[in-house]
C-alpha cells in the first residue's frame, strides 16, 4: 500500500517530535502533533462521505489546522482545492459548483452567505476558522487518531488549484502526487534545504507558492515553518534572526527594504530569500543586495507548472532573469504563431515539458487542447527569451503584447526605460484601443514621491532610445499600481480603466 505524496511528505514523519509549525506568539506544533489532527481529519472526512477521489473546497483563513487540511486530503486520497479568502460568495459559489465539490468549508462569518450555494450543488457545509475553532474541527475532535493513507499513485490528482486569475476567468489546474512531488524533490535539492532550515513563511497557502513551494520543500526536508497569518513587518522582522530562508512576492521585498529595522545585521545568518509569481525589478535586486549582502535567487514558476526555472543557488544570480530550467525541466522558445523553436535569442512562447506539468483544465477539454501539446509542452501565455548564457529573461504576458499598426510591442521595454527615469518608483505599460492604429502605448507611472514628474521630459527621454512606434501616446500618473495579493499587477483592470482614452 502506497501514497507517493503522503508518504514522502508527511509520513516520514510519523513519531517525531521535532518542531514542524512556530507561530508568532512562540507556540508550536510538532510533525507528530501535525500528522495526528491530519489524521482526525481525515477520519471525518470518511464519516462525512466524502471519498478518495472527490474534492473538498476550502475558503478559509492560514492556520495549521488549514495546513492539516491539506495533508489529511492527501493521506484520504482526497483531491485539495484551496480557494483564495479573499473571493466572494458569488466567486467561491462558481469554483465550488465548477469542480463539483463534495464539501466546502469556509468561516462561520460565511456560513449562511454559503448555505444555499452549498445546498444548490450537492456539497456538504462545515466551517473552520482563523483560530481553529468551527463545525469541523469540533467534530474531529471526536475522530480517533490514526489513518491508513490511501493507495495513490503518483498519476492521482492531489490538487485542483485555480489561477490567479490575471488574464481571465480562473482555471482548474488539475495537479497529480508526481507533479508535486517531483517538483518539491527538484526544488529542495537545488536550493539545498535541509532539517536545519526554518522558513518564514508570510505567504497565503492558497497559491502554489506558499502552499507547495513553501510547505513541501519545508516538509521533505524536515525542516520548520516559521509560520504567520499574513505578511507584517513587526512579526517578519522579529521572527527574522530565527529563520534560515525566507520565500517572497516581490512587494515583501520592497516593503523590507522600506523599513529601517532590516539591516545588514537583521539577515547576517539567513542562507536564502526567493522571489517569485511577479517580476522581480532589477533595481529591487539590486537595493537588496546593497543593503543585506544576500543576492535574491528569483525563480519563475505558475500554478499549471509548479515551479519551471530557477536561478542558481551557487552560481551568478541574474537580476532580471528567472534563471535556468530546473533538473528534469525542458524549456523552449517557440513563434506563436507556427509552435517552431526560435533561434536562440529571439523572443516567443515559453513553452515547458516535464514531471511538473499538470494534467489539463478541469472540465475545459478544448482549453486543455489548446494549451498542452501531444508532445507534452505546455505553452504558458508567457513570452521569454533565454541570453547567450541560457539565463531565460520573461518579458511578459502574451495578452499584454500591444500590437499597434501591426507590430508588436513588448510592453517590458518601455517599462524597463520608464522606471529608470528620475521620480519614477514602477511603471505599467499597456495597450488601448485606438482608431488609426487599433491599439496604441499608454504608460502609467507610479511616483517615487521625491519629486514632481514631468511627463513631457520623461516622453521626450524615453523617446530616443525606442521606435516611433513604440512611444507611448500618453503617460498618466497614478498613486500606485493594482495589485492582487500575489503582487501581481492587474493590467486588465488598466486596459478596463482606460479603454475609451482614444475612442
Ligand atoms: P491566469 O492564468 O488566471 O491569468 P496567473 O497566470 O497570474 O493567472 P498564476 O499561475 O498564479 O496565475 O501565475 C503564474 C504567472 O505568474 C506566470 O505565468 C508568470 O506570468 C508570472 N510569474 C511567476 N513568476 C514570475 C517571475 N519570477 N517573473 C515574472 N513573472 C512571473
Ligand atoms: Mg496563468
Amino acid at each position: 500500500m502506497t501514497n507517493p505524496l503522503y508518504d514522502t511528505l508527511f509520513g516520514q514523519h510519523k513519531g517525531k517530535n521535532t518542531v514542524f509549525l512556530q507561530m508568532a506568539n512562540g507556540s508550536t506544533v510538532t510533525h507528530d502533533d501535525f500528522l495526528q489532527l491530519a489524521s482526525q481529519y481525515a477520519n471525518l472526512f470518511t464519516q462525512l462521505g466524502v471519498q478518495p477521489g472527490d474534492r473538498v473546497a476550502v475558503q478559509i483563513a492560514k492556520s495549521p489546522q488549514a495546513l492539516a487540511i491539506y495533508a489529511a486530503c492527501v493521506q484520504a486520497g482526497i483531491v485539495f482545492l484551496p480557494l483564495n479568502t479573499a473571493y466572494t460568495a458569488d466567486e467561491v459559489s462558481y469554483f465550488a459548483e465548477n469542480s463539483g465539490a463534495r464539501l466546502i468549508l469556509c468561516d462561520d462569518k460565511r456560513h449562511n452567505e454559503l448555505e444555499p450555494i452549498a445546498k444548490a450543488c450537492g456539497a456538504i457545509l462545515e466551517t473552520m476558522n482563523a483560530d481553529g475553532s468551527g463545525s469541523f474541527t469540533l467534530q474531529a475532535e471526536t475522530m480517533p487518531v490514526g489513518f491508513q493513507a490511501v493507495d495513490r499513485t503518483e498519476d492521482d490528482l492531489a490538487a485542483f488549484l485555480y489561477t490567479s486569475g490575471t488574464t481571465g476567468r480562473s482555471k482548474g489546474a488539475m495537479l497529480t502526487q508526481g507533479n508535486l512531488l517531483s517538483n518539491c524533490q527538484a526544488l529542495a535539492k537545488e536550493w539545498d534545504f535541509s532539517a536545519k532550515d526554518a522558513l518564514l513563511h508570510a505567504l497565503p497557502i492558497f497559491h502554489t507558492h506558499g502552499l507547495f513551494v513553501a510547505t513541501n520543500v519545508t516538509l521533505l526536508a524536515s525542516g520548520r515553518l516559521l509560520f504567520l497569518p499574513r505578511f507584517n513587518l513587526d512579526e517578519m522582522i522579529e521572527l527574522m534572526p530565527q529563520a534560515t530562508t525566507l520565500m517572497g512576492v516581490p512587494t515583501f521585498y520592497t516593503r523590507l527594504l522600506e523599513d529601517e529595522r532590516f539591516t545588514r545585521d537583521l539577515v547576517r545568518h539567513m542562507r536564502l530569500f526567493v522571489s517569485g509569481s511577479a517580476p522581480l525589478l532589477a533595481e529591487t535586486h539590486l537595493q537588496f543586495e546593497e543593503r543585506t549582502g544576500h543576492r535574491i535567487l528569483e525563480r519563475y514558476g505558475m500554478t499549471e507548472t509548479n515551479m519551471n526555472t530557477s536561478n542558481p543557488y551557487d552560481g551568478e544570480r541574474r537580476a532580471g532573469t528567472v534563471g535556468f530550467p530546473l533538473p528534469g525541466v525542458e524549456i523552449k522558445i517557440t513563434d506563436s504563431n507556427t509552435g517552431e523553436t526560435l533561434p536562440q535569442g529571439e523572443i516567443g512562447e515559453i513553452e515547458v515539458r516535464g514531471p511538473n506539468v499538470f494534467k489539463g483544465y478541469w472540465q475545459m477539454p478544448e482549453k486543455t487542447a489548446e494549451e498542452l501539446r501531444e508532445n507534452g509542452f505546455f505553452i504558458t501565455g508567457d513570452l521569454g527569451q533565454i541570453d547567450e548564457d541560457g539565463y531565460l529573461h520573461i518579458v511578459g504576458r502574451n495578452k499584454d503584447l500591444i500590437i499597434s499598426g501591426g507590430y508588436n510591442i513588448y510592453p517590458k521595454e518601455i517599462e524597463l526605460l520608464l522606471d529608470e527615469e528620475v521620480g519614477v518608483l514602477e511603471s505599467a505599460v499597456i495597450g488601448v484601443p485606438h482608431p488609426d492604429f487599433g491599439e496604441t502605448v499608454v504608460g502609467i507611472l507610479v511616483s517615487d514621491g521625491k519629486a514632481e514628474l514631468d511627463l513631457d521630459a520623461i516622453k521626450q527621454s524615453i523617446g530616443g532610445p525606442l521606435a516611433r512606434f513604440k512611444h507611448p501616446q500618453k503617460l498618466v500618473i497614478l498613486p500606485e499600481l493594482p495589485r492582487n495579493t500575489m503582487g501581481k499587477v492587474q493590467k486588465k483592470e488598466l486596459r478596463e480603466q482606460y479603454k475609451d482614452m482614444f475612442t
